[in-house]
């Protein structure tokens, strides 16, 4: 748990579990661009554990508390709750949390590690979230800020809706807890500091210098210096303490959220009336929903779809607008392309305050060639400029957008700029962690009935002696609090095989709002619970490895004797190359060098080897260091025209495609393996020359396609491969003499077990540990991404094995076993007669006849 008002000594992600590969985000969660907990948190919150959720808000979110006021909200448009009434007020939720504990929650201080620094330029939501993520891997951050306090675009927030002080608590707890980050105010780029200087002063440089030129309508009569013509520069000039008075009629032309804050800010400095014109319909205002309702309450008049057509003025001095009416603005593949219709009208004002959007403004980078229409160019999928030195993100680089959009290029650049400095080539692509907390579902019996609370709405206030400053909504109190999180659904307590399911939830309220005499409605919901499945096995069903079962008089086993016993897992394949565990995996040989490290790490740490055309990579000295385990095991797939054997390997193994063809294979040292990797067709053959050329293994390959990358997920494996090299073994009385490796569709510690009985020495691993290793199966591939940390992949590799191998040994208990190689084809029955003839293993009913063994 995060402690409050004191220093907190373990990481944040404390709470983070990422075991569970059942667990689906909610959909506020995966909605969130940090991907924040949300469930959990609102869990926490109606279970009143307030500092629990407090953790669970920070943990990916650096500015909660600038959130808990002016956050986007993607998560609440995504809210299942608002499929049935209205969404859960989670942003005020955060609000209430963060108020309540954020001025005095602090975060450990992290310490500088590494020897290389980062310049970043621009001290918003986006170059901060970096400079954290940086600080928190041991880099020096170096935060250069053209104003005279940090926080960037964040300065313009009207008070009405954040008081400083908030954006303050969230910008000075990041800076408590990175010591290392230094900011140099009144910094500008390309005024007293260079982009050449500092390249020369830091090893990579990040741009979030955030959007500060006004755009301009390019319409008759808008030019600089017109008295009364204001662009960003009237919130920026009030956010600095300079005082602007208004008077008369106000005309603000933009649908966005800057142009909300300014017209509402209009109306707290003094003008009598504010129209606001935009190009977009009602619908299309990029503002929020909720903003545009607030300016509406307070007395802005909103006029969509209406573009300025010219700035009339006399004197020298704003008169007035004149619009057209705007037909559409995005062109069909939703292009800014507005298009006018005849319509016109003259407005009168005396102040024109325009905030139709803003651009990138800096004259180097411009100079440079960095700048392309208003935004620095930048690849988003790696965050780089033109520049290999220099990254860029954030409103700049991509446009404007809210924090929480801003925070997530921050983590994103952060994460591309740090596989940069450590020469990562071709990094995983970064995905947003998703974490879940799994905090036990509670919930008030009213939640069904409970309604949407907003917190209260003040405006501009009565008589109220600061009307710029002073906030128009307070905080929920903690009532209204719990009766909004009891409204949440806990999306995230759905795993699909829960008996909590999503489904049968939705099945429960549906039923609990039908009238007891509904028996039509009722018997809708059960027959689609009831549904019977579909015949699991149809007549053309190869034979499988899920229809070999251990027989269930042997589980009466479990009850004697050997049951109390250790039961050995202990494998050794030819004399004497012993494992820990009867498992062995293959087909990494392509997957991104962060995967392999930490697969390496794993199966090194579990006494498990590796199979592969190369070792897999371990050229990271820092994570060799930290191994305790050794050296791990490899096994050399040895193909002519792919690869020469090598003498660090542990064993040599020739792959032989299915036709039989004698080779030239020899060991390089006496310590070495010899086998042969063959498919069914090639066995007859092949077994008689591997037994006469002193070869100690044979890897039986029922997917005939070891030597290509994930070839599990399109080829139905040959389970006959067993069958027939154990008959033909036993044909000549040679079975104790080689040992027998298969390969094809495992995916468990039981399908290991299975493989035993039939009298091969052990499993190898392909797709299963892709998956456990945190990859996901993309059509006939395995696709990694970066949301799992190295230790993670490591601990997942290390606990899979782990309980895979207790599910095999368990297997061999029940059936009174003490070791899992004394497993028998007599302890297992086929429940198809595809398998049964397949693997010469009896049907489960008793008919058909037991052939071989
Ligand atoms: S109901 Fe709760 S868990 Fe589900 S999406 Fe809404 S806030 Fe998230």
């Amino acid at each position: 748990m995060t402690e409050i008002g004191a220093q907190v000594t373990e990481p944040k992600v404390l709470y983070d579990e990422y075991h569970d590969i059942q667990w689906v985000p909610a959909p506020c969660q995966e909605a969130c661009p940090v991907g924040t907990d949300v469930p959990s948190y609102v869990g926490l919150i109606w279970e009143e554990k307030y500092e629990d959720a407090l953790e669970a808000i920070t943990a990916t979110n650096p500015f909660s508390s600038v959130c808990g006021r002016v956050c986007a909200m993607p998560c609440e448009t995504k809210c299942r709750r608002g499929e049935s009434d209205a969404p859960v007020a989670i942003r005020n939720l955060k609000r209430f949390v963060m108020e309540r504990l954020g001025h005095d929650f602090h975060l450990a201080p992290v310490s500088v590690t590494r020897s290389q620094t980062i310049g970043i330029i621009g001290s918003g939501p986006t170059g901060l979230t970096a400079a954290q993520d940086l600080a928190e891997a041991g880099y020096e951050v170096h935060v250069y800020e053209k104003l005279e306090r940090p926080g960037g675009m964040m300065n313009v927030f009207p008070e009405f809706r954040i008081p400083r002080r908030v954006i303050e608590a969230d910008i000075n707890r990041l800076l408590d807890h990175c010591p290392g980050v230094k900011v140099h105010l009144n910094c500008e780029l390309g005024d007293g500091i260079s982009l050449q200087e500092l390249k020369k002063r830091h090893d990579a440089i990040f741009l979030a210098i955030g959007l500060w030129r006004n755009k301009s309508a390019g319409i008759p009569g808008e030019k600089d210096g017109l008295e009364g013509f204001y662009g960003i520069e009237f919130l920026d000039d009030l956010s600095k303490g300079i005082e602007i008075a208004l008077s008369g009629k106000v005309i603000v032309i933009g649908g966005g959220n800057v142009a909300m804050d300014t017209a509402r800010t209009a109306l707290r400095v003094g003008a009598q009336e504010v129209q606001l014109y935009c190009l977009e319909s009602r619908e299309e205002m990029p503002a929020f929903k909720y903003e545009i309702e607030q300016a509406e309450k307070e007395g802005v008049v909103v006029h969509p779809s209406w573009g300025p057509k010219q700035i009339l003025s006399h004197d020298g001095r704003v008169t007035g607008v004149e619009f057209r009416n705007c037909i559409s603005v995005f062109d069909p593949r939703g292009r800014f392309n507005p298009v006018y219709g005849q319509k016109t009208m003259r407005v009168d004002g005396e102040v024109v305050l325009s905030s139709i959007g803003l651009d990138a403004d800096n004259a180097e980078l411009e100079s440079l060639g960095m700048l392309d229409r208003g935004r620095v160019k930048t690849d988003f999928e790696t965050m780089c400029t033109s520049d290999p030195k220099v990254f860029a993100a954030g409103d700049c680089a991509f446009g404007s957008s809210a924090v929480v959009y801003a925070m997530n290029h921050g983590h994103r650049a952060a994460y591309y700029i740090q596989a940069f400095l450590e020469n990562r080539k071709n990094p995983l692509p970064y995905r947003v962690p998703y974490r879940t907390r799994r905090v036990p579902v509670a919930q008030d019996p009213l939640w069904e009935k409970l309604p949407r609370e907003e917190q209260p709405f003040h405006g501009i206030g009565k008589d109220c002696p600061a009307p710029r400053l002073s906030e128009c909504e307070s905080t929920m109190d903690a009532e209204g609090v719990k009766r909004q999180a009891a409204r949440c659904l806990r999306c995230d307590a759905e795993t699909g095989s829960s008996d909590y399911s999503r489904r049968t939830r939705e099945h429960i309220q549906a039923m609990a709002r039908t009238e007891p005499d509904d028996i039509e409605r009722h018997r809708h919901i059960l027959l689609q619970r009831l549904k019977p499945r579909n015949n699991p096995f149809p007549p053309e069903r190869p034979a499988h490895i899920d229809d070999l079962v251990f027989l269930s008089a042997a589980l009466t086993r479990l009850v004697i004797d050997p049951y109390r016993e250790a039961c050995s897992t202990i494998t050794v394949i030819g004399e004497s190359f012993a494992l820990k565990q009867p498992f062995l995996c293959v087909g990494f040989d392509e997957a991104p060098e962060e995967v392999q490290q930490a697969l390496a790490l794993g199966l090194a740490g579990s006494g498990c080897a590796y199979i592969g055309f190369q070792p897999l990579f371990t050229g990271n000295p820092e994570v060799e260091a930290s191994s305790q385990d050794g050296k791990l095991r490899w096994l050399q797939l040895i193909s002519p025209d792919r690869s020469e054997p090598r003498a660090d390997a542990d064993g040599l193994i020739h792959v032989i495609g299915p036709e039989f063809h004698p080779i030239h294979a020899e060991r390089l040292h006496q310590d070495q393996l010899l086998g042969l990797a063959v498919s069914a067709p090639a066995l007859e053959k092949a077994i008689p020359y591997a037994l006469e050329q002193g070869f100690d293994l044979l890897l039986l390959d029922g997917s005939s396609g070891i030597d290509k990358p994930w070839t599990e997920l399109h080829v139905e494996p040959d389970l006959t491969v067993m069958r027939d090299a154990i008959r033909l073994l036993r044909k000549i009385n040679r079975e104790e003499d080689i040992s027998l490796l298969y390969f094809g569709g495992l995916k468990s510690g039981t399908d290991v077990a299975k493989a035993l009985a039939i009298n091969c020495n052990a499993g190898v691993f392909g797709v299963a540990m892709g998956i456990a290793i945190g990859g996901v199966i993309e059509g006939d591939h395995i696709k990694f991404d970066s949301s799992r940390t190295l230790e993670e992949r490591r601990n997942a590799v290390e606990s899979w094995i782990r309980a895979t191998a207790q599910e095999t040994a368990i297997i061999a208990r029940c059936t009174g076993k003490t070791n899992v190689h004394n497993l028998e084809p007599e302890d297992m029955r086929s429940i198809t007669i595809s398998t049964s003839k397949a693997l010469d293993i009896p049907l489960a009913s008793g008919m058909g006849r037991r052939e071989g063994f």
